[in-house]
């Protein structure tokens, strides 16, 4: 069959004048891959027919009577070579999480069967979602979604749709949001999802498309006390909108409790999505307080001009700081006397990004704004954006993590012993999925909040945090990172170690 490679997602395609073909693929593949991962992750029987590995080959020892027989004649395959087996979400990204995580599993003190149990996710699922587009064609886009832990509750995280998505970046994820659900004391563990795609070229009916099916195919996986979508990069109101429909559709009454991050029309919450942003500048505003600095003085930098990097500019620019440059993939802006924000929105608001803005202003890459001489970085575009290449580099005093995973091991150590310090992601982009748990309980009670309601419960619980993080940070001599890891572990392994494990 021929295929072609295609520019909207991440693997080759078969070409057009097979779409009667691609079609009858695409109903084996989406139920070929329900039965084989069930089999391996809830223990659910396995076809008889079934003509994909043994029992054993999945991970799991074949009971003699489970053994299966085959009639078809078996083809000659050429021998596969066997090499050490890694788990299947085991990217340099998880290796980032998981070195953290051993790190401060060192500092934290906790039982090893708590240590063990954080270091795998509990459940990963990969799917392929079949999807026509405007033109006709199908194709076939991989899809993940990585459930770390569900000790404290559902679990929650979002739903990104990038190129760059895969199980590992997922799996890392989810990992994170569970440590940032229990530093911030909210009733979830951590998850995280995607679909391999290029956002920016699909129109709104083919992302419609691509989020139904999506949604359709996760639903046995996901759920108001199961696990709870919200969004995620390239991912909004409308796309928690279509999945909020999905799956209410399925259950033929309206769920508006399956995903946070939507419309306030059909369950949403005011406020949030200012929350991520606000909620950095929050902890910004702390720290500031604490390091004896007046934030209305700093020059700041934001990577970053999406949710996040824009909420944040706009927060740091209305609490009277000078914000010097700010970026997005297109790349940057730079002026020495302040951005003017709300100009910014309004060009970005027109015509989708900065790119092509040049009104009074010097235009950057995106690497010459992470070395810029300024007060506050604020990252909030990516993950690994300070490496061991550039912390070196760094000309700031304080590096503010909006965005997730940011900053490499090495980038995190180089930073260290150059006493840069660094408010890690799990506390400082935490706002988003505090205001999405205070959505989801006004959803559970048909309760609603106000404005003013939700900014003051938000910045209570942000500072809680913060001082929490703080002062282990100093009482322990431990860096913010590993403080804000110590007392989210703690939470959890205490959980933990209460329920155990199960039988
Ligand atoms: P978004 O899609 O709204 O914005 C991302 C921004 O980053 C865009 O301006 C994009 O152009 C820019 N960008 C992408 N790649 C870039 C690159 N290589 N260099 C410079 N800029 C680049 O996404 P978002 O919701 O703002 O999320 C940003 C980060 O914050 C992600 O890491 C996400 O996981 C994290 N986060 C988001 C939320 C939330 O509520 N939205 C909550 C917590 C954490």
């Amino acid at each position: 069959m021929g295929l072609h490679s295609h520019s909207r997602c991440g693997w080759p395609q078969p070409r057009q004048s097979q779409r009667v073909r691609t079609i009858q693929r695409r109903w084996a593949i989406s139920t070929a891959i329900a039965p084989q991962m069930a089999a391996s992750s809830s223990g659910w029987r396995i076809p008889r027919a079934w003509p994909g590995p043994a029992p054993a080959a999945m991970g799991r020892a074949a009971h003699p009577s489970a053994r299966m027989s085959y009639d078809v004649p078996v083809p000659s395959l050429p021998v596969v070579v066997r090499q050490e087996q890694r788990l299947e979400w085991d990217t340099p990204l998880y290796r980032q999480a998981l070195t953290q995580l051993d790190h401060a599993l060192e500092l934290a003190g906790v039982p090893d069967f708590v240590a063990n149990r954080l270091r795998a996710p509990e459940r990963a699922l990969i799917l392929t979602l079949p999807v026509r587009l405007d033109d006709g064609s199908y194709v076939t886009f991989p899809a993940y979604r990585v459930q770390h832990s569900s000790v404290l509750g559902p679990t929650k995280g979002g739903i990104r749709y990038d190129m760059a998505v895969d199980l590992g970046e997922c799996a890392a994820l989810a990992m994170w949001m569970t440590w940032k659900c229990a530093l911030l004391r909210l009733p979830y563990g951590g998850a995280k999802g995607g679909v391999r795609c290029n956002a920016r070229d699909l129109s709104q009916a083919e992302l419609s498309r691509i989020t139904r099916r999506f949604t359709a195919e996760l639903a046995p996986f996901i759920g108001p006390q199961l696990d709870i979508p919200a969004p995620d990069m390239a991912t909004n109101e409308q796309t928690m909108a279509w999945m909020m429909d999905t799956y209410s559709m399925q259950k033929g009454y309206a769920v508006p409790e399956i995903v946070t991050g939507k419309p306030i029309s059909i369950g949403g919450s005011v406020f949030r999505h200012e929350a991520t942003g606000a909620g950095v500048v929050m902890v910004v505003e702390r720290a500031c307080g604490r390091l004896g600095w007046d934030l209305a003085a700093q020059r700041c930098a934001v990577q970053g001009f999406g949710n996040v990097g824009g909420i944040a500019a706009t927060e740091l620019h209305d609490k009277g700081a000078q914000v010097v440059a700010v970026s997005d993939i297109s790349g940057g802006v730079y002026a020495a006397q302040g951005l003017d924000i709300p100009t910014l929105h309004a060009y970005v608001a027109e015509h989708g990004s900065l790119e092509g803005f040049t009104d009074g202003v010097e235009r950057i890459t995106n690497e010459v704004l992470l070395e810029l001489e300024c007060d506050i970085l604020v990252l909030a575009a990516r993950e690994d954006q300070v490496t061991g290449a550039n912390a070196g580099n760094l000309r700031c005093k304080l590096l503010v993590e909006g965005a997730n995973g940011p900053t490499s091991n090495e980038g995190d150590r180089i930073l260290a012993e150059r006493g840069i310090p660094v408010l890690p992601d799990i506390l400082t982009n935490a706002g988003g999925v505090t205001v999405s748990y205070f959505e989801w309980v006004q959803d559970l009670g048909r309760l609603f909040w106000d404005r003013d309601e939700i900014r003051r419960r938000l910045a209570d619980k942000m500072s809680d945090a913060f001082d929490r993080v703080w002062n282990v940070s100093h009482e322990r001599g431990i860096s913010l990172r590993d403080a804000a890891l110590v007392a989210a572990i703690h939470e959890v392994s205490g959980a933990l170690e209460a329920r155990g494990v199960y039988p």
